[in-house]
């Protein structure tokens, strides 16, 4: 059954076309807002995306290939969304990418890469978007952070990086819309088995020898008390709290959703 909650409001999930954005997407859009995809796949996959989006919620969805790497890929789709919706009021960062390997061996390559997706995008999505929501004198921008965020873990400096980065960002942000009614907040999710995560699964399965079961109790024994997956839906519904009025007063928070991963 279809909620209204955010009825008429247009949402811009970046990395949406999978994964944790995909579940942030349709979460926003079951309380009626319209949607902006953005991410890679095949055009059949996405089409078959868009279209349920609209069947199942009654709302219209578009699709932007824009390469969040590229800022002026980045402001074409901003302006392809204002132009189809009038404005973009909730914008949510969420695309990313992952390497993992030691300092020394770190690919510069893929370090700039993970700079560029996973942080830098959000100051040019963030920079396009503020100027109309603090106009209207409501917004908001919720960025997926990560466990990340807030502790570091081997092999990941590139990401660590950027997700440090991203719930610094995150606070100035906050602070200068702090007297309007634009909040920013980020989310910093543990472990959630997405195809960014299924990867680092079969890349411990093979290099243990053990089965893909065995390589996730493994990876989630390690970092996540629960002992299970966080899942899309779950922070889909903590992204339509943020949305919420109730989450009015929630400003600059970096809100871990995570198995227990940073309670440690
Ligand atoms: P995913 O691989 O399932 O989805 C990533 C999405 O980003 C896809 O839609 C992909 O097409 C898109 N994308 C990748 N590069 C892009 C680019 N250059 N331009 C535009 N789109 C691009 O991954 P996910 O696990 O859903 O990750 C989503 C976000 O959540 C990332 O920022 C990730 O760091 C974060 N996160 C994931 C986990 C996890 O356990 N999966 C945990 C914490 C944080």
């Amino acid at each position: 059954m279809q909620s209204t909650s955010l009825q008429g409001k247009a949402a811009l999930v970046t990395g949406s076309t999978s994964g944790i954005g995909l579940g942030i997407a349709r979460a926003l859009a079951q309380q009626g807002a319209h949607i902006v995809l953005n991410g890679f796949g095949a055009a059949d996959e996405i089409k078959a995306l868009q279209i349920a989006l609209q069947k199942d919620f009654g709302i219209t969805a578009i699709h932007h290939a824009a390469d969040m790497s590229r800022p002026a890929e980045i402001a074409a789709m901003m302006q392809v969304a204002v132009e189809k919706f009038g404005a973009v009021d909730i914008l949510v960062n969420n695309a990313g990418i992952q390497h993992v390997a030691n300092i020394e061996d770190f690919p510069i390559d893929k370090w700039d890469a993970i700079i560029a997706i996973n942080l830098s995008s959000a100051f040019h999505t963030t920079r396009l978007a503020l100027p109309a929501m603090k106009e209207k004198n409501w917004g908001r921008i919720i960025n997926i952070a990560s466990a990340h965020g807030l502790v570091g873990s081997a092999q990941k400096s590139a990401y660590v990086a950027a997700k440090h980065g991203i719930v610094g960002f995150t606070k100035v942000t906050a602070l200068e819309t702090a007297q309007t009614g634009v909040t920013c907040n980020a989310i910093c999710p543990g472990w959630v088995l997405t195809p960014l995560v299924q990867k680092q699964v079969d890349a411990r399965a093979a290099n243990e020898g053990i089965s893909n079961d065995e390589a996730k109790k493994g990876l989630l024994s390690e970092k996540q008390p629960s002992g299970e997956f966080v899942t899309p839906e779950q922070l889909g519904a903590l992204a339509v709290f943020l949305c919420s009025e109730a989450a009015n007063q929630v400003r600059g928070a970096a809100w871990n959703m995570d198995g227990g991963w940073i309670a440690q």
